[in-house]
């Protein structure tokens, strides 16, 4: 019988067809096969873990209407993810949420700050991480304005990111300001990759300070390291 033969095959086409689709949509929701798809994307292949300053009971620098540091560098963190993600970048971030990461039963400032910090680093290692970008804040009653970006003089390569992301500050947020050597910061000198930390404006500021409260000037912020990042992949020839 010619036509129940020919509906057994359509069946089984159908079947088989219905079948690929099935594994093609569970491949692409797998991480590591989706980085396929993104395959021409500036960032990938490259890991960078993105570091929201303190957290949990360790707030950082208050502001004088009381904003704190912690708050507005995880939603500079979370811009900044976003803007690498959606360059290829496969992005580790520190801390999602108001937590720090010392051992819950861990006492006393100074022992969590060091438990927290190494943490942080452990993350850097765990992940082989190509990038590190911390984000703080400043804060100084003596005055001061502008976003500012340190890195440690062990690795050439860090003041290379630095100045990338300096000049992007100067040019989206007016920043006057320049890139400075600070070899004393623990998660800089202990990197071992390039590795930076944004002090992204002074909360002690009177001007500054309703910018940076501010979520758009927040997602400039984030979009200024982002081009920094960018740059610097472009013109890095050490990372690989
Ligand atoms: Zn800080």
């Amino acid at each position: 019988m010619m036509v129940s033969n020919d509906w057994r095959k359509l069946s089984i086409v159908a079947g088989s067809l219905a079948i690929l689709l099935f594994v093609v949509n569970l491949l692409a929701a797998d991480a590591p096969i989706a980085k396929l798809w993104s395959f021409s994307a500036p960032l990938s292949g490259y890991t960078i873990v993105v570091d929201p300053g303190h957290g949990g009971p360790d707030g950082g620098a208050v502001a004088p209407d009381g904003t704190i540091e912690k708050t507005i560098a995880l939603s500079v963190a979370q811009y900044l993810r976003d803007y690498l993600q959606q360059a290829g970048a496969y992005v580790i971030m520190t801390r999602d949420d108001d937590h720090d990461l010392a051992n819950p039963d861990t006492k006393g400032y100074s022992r969590r700050k060091a438990e927290d910090l190494k943490a942080r680093l452990m993350m850097i290692r765990d992940h082989k991480a190509d990038l590190f970008c911390s984000i703080h804040l400043n804060s100084n009653p003596a005055g001061g304005r502008g976003a500012q970006v340190f890195y440690d003089t062990e690795l050439e390569a860090s003041k290379q990111l630095a100045q990338a992301i300096q000049q992007q500050f100067q040019k989206e947020l007016n920043s006057k300001r320049q890139i400075e050597p600070q070899d004393d910061l623990y998660l800089l000198r202990h990197a071992h990759i390039p590795a930076v930390l944004a002090e992204v404006g002074f909360l002690s500021d009177a001007e500054e300070l309703p910018l940076l409260k501010q979520k758009s000037y927040q997602k400039k912020i984030a979009y200024a390291m982002y081009q920094g990042v960018l740059e610097y992949i472009a013109n890095s020839q050490t990372l690989r």
